[in-house]
């Protein structure tokens, strides 16, 4: 960790090329090594010293997870300028309080999923689309407002087409009203989103219980229970589906129950398949086959990554004024200029 144009090493001890490949090929990740594993990388990862944000060059940017952009407010942004409130967005121009997607355009506001356009507000996955309000999942339209599932569709209010003259004096009334009870300049209201507040990666970053949830008078999803569809099977040892380590036929005896098989998470008891491709995959790489629930494991990826919140702090070394998304009580938090002093 901290390291820089260094190669042949591991836990920061510089080895030999030989030696290195040696201690690699011996060391076989099993289910039974896994967490001492997990365990020392986080011990020696947390031994060590960590820069304020991940941002790569990156000017009058405030934020984390920024690449290539320039007078950004963000996280989990790549090649934007001048873009503020703006989450999980590339390529983006002149534009603010979006989330997603983004790609060469500009001028949006308050668009969630949407890319490739000019002058969008308030919209949700539209695409190829230019002066559009309120609408969502429409492809290549020009001028509508309040419309849903359109491709190629221009001057239209609610999905209803009509002459460019007649949409130009239409659409200034009803933003009047909606300026006039409130509604105007802010997005759909959550109580129309067809998904629940747990489902989203907003309960990623902010999880909420079900009554807070629903105070905010947001919805929430009651997920149901999937109902398991074969025969339970616990997952063998990767060796075992590998023909080259066993043979042939054991390995497509044992391919065959896995795949035709149902697994328990072993965390939540939920069941969950193995795909064929899945399969391939972990034995090409020599990978234990999983034996919690995809969302088990998502839910144990994203605590890896810091949360999308910028904190105040002073950097360790020097004590000079930084925003990060480490918690400086047990990390050793450093600002950019000391940071490159320590790797470089
Ligand atoms: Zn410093």
């Amino acid at each position: 960790m901290n390291l820089a144009g260094q190669q042949y090493c591991i836990f920061n001890e510089k080895l030999d090329k030989v030696t290195y490949e040696n201690r690699i090929s011996a060391l076989r990740l099993t289910h039974d090594n896994y967490p001492a594993i997990l365990a020392r990388v986080q011990k020696f990862h947390h031994s060590h010293a960590v820069r304020a944000t991940h941002n790569v060059n990156c000017d009058n940017s405030i934020g984390d997870y920024l690449v290539d952009c320039k007078n950004v407010l963000g996280f989990e942004v790549f090649g934007c300028e001048n873009v503020k409130y703006v989450g999980s967005s590339k390529m983006a121009k002149d534009s603010m309080d979006m989330n997603g997607f983004g790609y060469y355009s500009d001028h949006m506001l308050e668009s969630l999923g949407s890319g490739n356009s000019s002058q969008i507000c308030f919209t949700a996955c539209c695409e190829f689309c230019s002066e559009i309000y309120y609408s969502a999942w429409c492809l290549h339209p020009n001028h509508l407002f309040g419309c849903v599932g359109l491709k190629h569709a221009e001057n239209a209010i609610l999905n209803t087409a009509m002459s460019h003259q007649e949409y130009n004096e239409l659409a200034p009334k009803i933003i009047d009203h909606m300026r006039s009870t409130g509604e105007w300049g802010e997005f759909f209201h959550p109580s129309i989103s067809p998904f629940g507040y747990n489902e989203t990666i907003g309960a990623d970053d902010q999880p909420l219980d079900r009554t807070t949830v629903e105070k905010y008078g947001w919805r929430w999803y009651d997920i149901p229970k999937k109902e398991r569809t074969g025969e339970y099977v616990v997952p063998l040892d990767t060796a075992e589906y590998n023909p080259e380590k066993v043979s042939t036929e054991i390995a497509a005896k044992n391919i065959d129950t896995l795949l035709a098989g149902v697994i328990q998470c072993e965390k939540t008891g939920e069941p969950f398949r193995i795909l064929k491709e899945e399969l391939r995959f972990y034995i090409k790489h020599d990978l234990p086959i999983p034996r919690k629930h995809p969302q088990a494991r998502y839910n144990e990826r994203i605590t890896f990554m810091n949360r999308k919140q910028l904190r105040d702090a002073t950097c360790a070394e020097c004590h000079a004024s930084i925003q990060t998304t480490y918690d400086p009580a047990v990390r050793r938090v450093l600002c950019e200029q000391c940071y490159r002093k320590l790797v470089y």
